[in-house]
């Protein structure tokens, strides 16, 4: 698995440039010389660090990568140089291995990997029935699973090939044949249901050839996962079945899937079945509720509203933040350009720039509001690890926030928090 594991650069001494993943990027993971370099060339990520400045120093290198690289490299911040790099699983929120996120990312990667060849006719691996005979479901699943690899189940493709019915076409989405792929992982209303159970699994349409092939891949990613792939097999195995029973009672009954009904059976099923799966479900933290409109804050504090805006495309961010007192007039305010790797990097920067201004102002009593609920949950709770890709701001925004008497942090939905969005956004078009 730890090809998926990347770096979180501190000092950038632990790091190889060529060879260690360390690019926040999905599929550009390590910088690769767009031409072949004669003569020395750099090998640790400490040699592109100015430590003075504390800033990229790329010239060395800029001439053999791509200009797109070069970016990604700009948008890692330099905090603090003094930290070691950290190995990080950036496939879930924390950057800590788990089941949920391990096995989701086995999926997208081990069906390129374990694409069988093509055949024309389908032999299920006597591997994969040991195992579906082996769970500890009720019969019915089992009985389902086999249907589906056998092709009987009655889809209407099958029925068309009988010439039960005269059309073979899926009636949900009308886009192609319903086979028993299609309606179990294909079918645009079923992604809901994958995303929504504890797996937050997304079919990759393009991996899925068959139903058995893709059965196939998920058993040999279950592998991988000692103690847990029993009942992550068992998952699997009540959503396809909830998947089918529902697609079958919306068929008769004329409507369409209902797909938060599946997740919630589902779930339930899985939870009868299998009684020591709270490790394997994370639950998201809990939402303050929601205020609609700005509120000035009581004497003596001061209110600093901070927001930040992001271009996917460009990587350019802006960060905005104003400060207002209990009259609700205006102290303060700013608003900054940054280029950064992700939208919740410029929340955090965004919080972290509206703690200068206060201490800057000299603001000692403030209620900090902000519509990130990444770093929110993080400054609430001191022993919350949060987003992976903030952890060295929430560092330095939790030291900072020790010169303050006293701060107050509110999450507060994004009409509510105008002025700083505002600002924000108007950094972004600026640069
Ligand atoms: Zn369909």
């Amino acid at each position: 698995m730890s090809d998926g594991a990347i770096w979180q650069i501190g000092n950038g001494m632990k790091v190889k440039i060529w060879s260690d993943n360390w690019l926040h990027h999905k599929t550009t993971l390590r910088p690769k010389p767009t031409i072949t370099v004669s003569g020395p060339i750099p090998t640790l990520v400490n040699d592109l660090i100015d430590r003075d400045l504390r800033e990229w120093n790329l010239a060395s290198i800029s001439n053999v990568i791509d200009p797109v690289v070069t970016n990604l490299i700009r948008a890692i911040p330099l905090r603090n140089l003094t930290r070691e790099d950290t190995l990080i699983w950036p496939w879930n929120n924390d950057g800590m291995f788990c089941v949920r996120s391990g096995y989701h990312w086995a999926m997208e990667n081990l069906e390129a990997v374990c694409s069988v060849p093509e055949h024309h006719s389908h032999q299920v691996e006597k591997k994969l029935w040991k195992s579906i005979w082996n769970m500890k479901v009720i019969p019915k699943i089992k009985l389902f699973f086999w249907r589906a690899l056998t092709n009987s189940l009655p889809t209407l493709r099958n029925l068309f090939h009988r010439r039960i019915r005269a059309n073979p076409v899926c009636s949900f989405c009308n886009s192609s044949d319903e086979s028993a792929e299609h309606a179990i992982l294909l079918c645009p209303w079923t992604a809901c249901v994958w995303f929504g159970i504890p797996l937050n699994y997304c079919v990759n349409a393009q991996s899925v050839t068959s139903f058995d092939r893709w059965l196939q891949g998920v058993t040999a990613c279950l592998a991988l996962f000692e103690g847990r792939n029993k009942e992550v097999l068992v998952l699997v195995g009540i959503t396809c079945w909830e998947i089918w029973k529902e697609r079958c009672s919306a068929l008769f009954e004329g409507r369409s899937p209902y797909p938060y009904s599946v997740i919630r059976r589902a779930i339930s099923l899985w939870g009868e079945m299998c009684p020591t799966l709270e490790a394997i479900t994370c639950p998201a933290p809990s939402a303050s509720p929601p205020h609609a409109l700005w509120k000035a804050p009581p004497q003596p504090y001061v209110k600093v509203n901070v927001d930040g805006a992001w271009h996917k495309n460009s990587m350019q961010g802006g960060v905005g933040c104003c400060l207002r007192d209990s009259e609700g007039r205006m102290l303060a305010g700013l608003s900054k350009a940054c280029l950064r790797n992700s939208a919740v990097e410029v929340e955090a920067e965004a919080v972290l720039k509206g703690l200068l201004l206060a201490k800057e102002e000299n603001c000692q009593k403030i209620i900090l509001e902000s519509d990130s609920m990444d770093v929110i949950s993080c400054m609430r709770n001191e022993n919350l690890r949060g987003n992976w890709r903030i952890i060295p701001l929430i560092l330095e925004i939790r030291r900072l926030s020790s010169w303050f008497i006293s701060i107050k942090w509110e999450w507060i939905s994004r009409q509510a928090n105008q002025a700083a969005h505002a600002a924000a956004t108007l950094s972004n078009m600026r640069v």
